[in-house]
C-alpha cells in the first residue's frame, strides 16, 4: 500500500469507529472513557513488517515487545499474522502464553530474571537474552542441571548514545541494560564468555525506544554485527547465528502519516550493515510501538467546560490513569488531541487555546495545554490519537480510577463497524477487591 493511501485509510478508519462507538454506546454514562484499536491496521502493519525484512535465505523471526500493549487478544491477533512475543517479567510471560504463543516464538528479556524465572523459561525452551555476567553464571549452573532447548545469548549495550528522550534511551554510556561493550576489558570478556560457553548462540541489542534517530540505531545494530564476526572468527565456526535487532522504531505522533516505515528502517540497516541480511544470520525483531501505535484512539467524554484566568478548561475523562507518560512529561510523549461533538465528529469553528484537563486530583492532569482547538463544551468528546501503544496497558491507578475497556474494531461494507472487546472495563467490585476489600 503507497503512503498516501495508507494514510488515508488510517484517517477513514478510525472516523468511522468513533462515531460508531458513540452510536453503539461503547462510550456512556458508566464508561466515560474507552480505548479503541484498529486490528484491520494492526494487521497491515504486520505485513508490512514481513515484507519489509523478507531477504532471501534469512530466517526472520518477528516478536512484539508485550508491554507496548499487554492484551490476550492483542497477542492472538498478532499471532494469526506470524508475530511471536517479547517479554520482560512473568507477568508478560503469563500474558504470551495465555495468547497461546507457542514458546519457539517467545524471547525473554526481563532486566531482573530471577531464578524461578530463568528456570521455568530454559524448561519451557524459551529464548533468553542474558543481561549481565552475574545472570550468565546463574544460567550455567541452571543448564549444567538441566539440559535445555533454550536459545540463549547475551545483550549488549553498544553505547553509541541517546536519542532526545533521556528514559527511552537504552545504548548510553550507563544505561542500565546489558554489558556495556565500550568499557574496558568488556569486549574480552565477552568474547571469553562466548568461547567458554559453546550453548551462547545469540547477540542481542536494543538501543532505544523513540527519539532515536535510524542512524543511531543502525550504529548499535553494528556494532553487535561486528563483535558476533569477530566471536564466530575466534571460535573458528559459526557460534552465533542469530542476531536480536530489538525493536525501538520510533512513531510519528504529529500527523497520520507513518513514518518512518519499517522499510525505511530495514534499508538503513541494509546499507550500514551489508552483512546482516546476507544469510548468515537469522534475525530476531521485538518492535513495540511502532506495530500498534496509529492504531489506536482513546475517546473521552467532556463531563464539565470551565474557565479560570481567560483560559478555557475541558475537564474530560482522559488523563493521567490512561496517558501517564503524556501527563508527566508532556515535552517527550505530546499526543493530537481533537475536539469532537456527542456523536463524534469533528467540530468545526474557531480554534480557541484550551487545556484539556483528565479526573484525576492534582493540578498537572492535563493531556494538551493552551492548544488551540474549536471550543469543547459540555457532553463533547475529545480524542486522543496515536495511542494504540503504551496506553492501554500502562495504567496508573492514581484515585483509584478504573482501567477504562478496550475494544479491538474492524471496518466492514459500507459503514459498518464491528467491535471486539480487547479488555472488559475494570468494576468497582474488582477495583476493591484489588484494594484489599
Ligand atoms: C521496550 C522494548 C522493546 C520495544 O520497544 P518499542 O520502542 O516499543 O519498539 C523491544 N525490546 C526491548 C528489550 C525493550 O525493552
Amino acid at each position: 500500500m503507497s503512503n498516501d493511501a495508507r494514510t488515508s485509510s488510517v484517517r477513514a478508519e478510525r472516523e468511522r469507529a468513533i462515531t460508531a462507538a458513540v452510536r453503539q454506546e461503547l462510550i456512556n454514562q458508566e464508561q466515560p472513557v474507552v480505548g479503541l484499536l484498529n486490528l484491520t491496521g494492526v494487521r497491515r502493519t504486520a505485513a508490512e513488517l514481513h515484507a519489509a525484512f523478507t531477504f532471501p535465505g534469512v530466517d526472520v523471526l518477528h516478536t512484539f515487545a508485550v508491554k507496548a500493549a499487554a492484551l490476550v487478544p492483542v497477542l492472538r491477533h498478532l499471532a494469526r499474522e506470524g508475530v511471536g512475543a517479547e517479554v520482560a517479567s512473568p507477568g508478560e510471560l503469563a500474558i504470551a502464553r495465555a495468547a497461546g504463543i507457542p514458546a519457539p516464538h517467545i524471547v525473554l528479556d526481563s532486566p531482573a530474571k530471577t531464578e524461578t524465572e530463568l528456570k521455568e523459561a530454559l524448561a519451557a525452551g524459551i529464548a533468553i537474552n542474558a543481561d549481565n555476567p552475574q545472570e550468565l553464571s546463574r544460567i550455567d549452573a541452571l543448564v549444567r542441571r538441566a539440559p535445555t532447548t533454550s536459545p540463549i545469548g547475551v545483550r549488549v549495550n553498544p553505547q553509541v548514545g541517546g536519542g532526545s528522550i533521556g528514559a527511552m534511551s537504552t545504548a548510553t554510556a550507563t544505561s542500565k541494560f546489558g554489558v556495556a561493550l565500550r568499557d574496558e576489558g568488556a569486549e574480552e570478556w565477552i568474547v571469553q564468555a562466548f568461547l567458554q560457553r559453546p550453548w551462547l548462540t545469540r547477540l542481542h541489542t536494543h538501543t532505544g525506544s523513540q527519539g532515536m534517530p535510524l542512524t543511531l540505531m543502525a550504529e548499535g545494530i553494528a556494532t553487535a554485527y561486528t563483535l558476533a564476526e569477530k566471536i564466530n572468527a575466534a571460535a573458528g565456526r559459526q557460534q552465533i547465528t542469530v542476531l536480536d535487532i530489538g525493536g525501538g522504531l520510533p512513531v510519528n505522533f504529529s500527523s497520520d502519516e507513518t513514518k518512518p516505515s519499517f522499510r525505511t528502517y530495514a534499508q538503513t540497516l541494509q546499507t550500514a550493515v551489508p552483512g546482516l541480511f546476507g544469510g548468515r544470520y537469522g534475525i530476531v525483531t521485538e518492535f513495540g510501538r511502532s506495530l500498534v501505535a496509529k492504531q489506536g484512539v482513546v475517546l473521552a467524554r467532556v463531563e464539565y467546560a470551565k474557565s479560570a484566568g481567560d483560559r478555557a478548561i475541558a475537564v474530560t475523562h482522559a488523563g493521567a490513569h490512561i496517558a501517564t507518560r503524556t501527563v508527566f512529561a508532556p515535552e517527550s510523549w505530546p499526543l493530537r488531541v481533537e475536539a469532537r461533538d456527542a456523536s463524534g465528529n469533528p467540530k468545526t469553528g474557531q480554534k480557541v487555546p484550551q487545556d484539556v484537563a483528565g479526573p484525576c486530583c492534582f493540578a498537572g492532569d492535563l493531556v494538551a495545554r493552551d492548544r488551540p482547538l474549536p471550543l469543547l463544551e459540555q457532553g463533547d468528546l475529545v480524542a486522543l490519537l496515536d495511542t494504540g501503544a503504551y496506553y492501554f496497558s500502562n495504567h496508573f491507578a492514581y484515585n483509584s480510577l478504573p482501567r477504562p475497556a478496550v475494544y479491538g474494531y474492524t471496518t466492514g461494507a459500507a459503514d459498518s463497524v464491528h467491535f471486539e472487546i480487547l479488555r472488559k472495563p475494570q468494576t468497582l467490585d474488582q477495583l476493591v477487591a484489588e484494594s484489599g476489600g
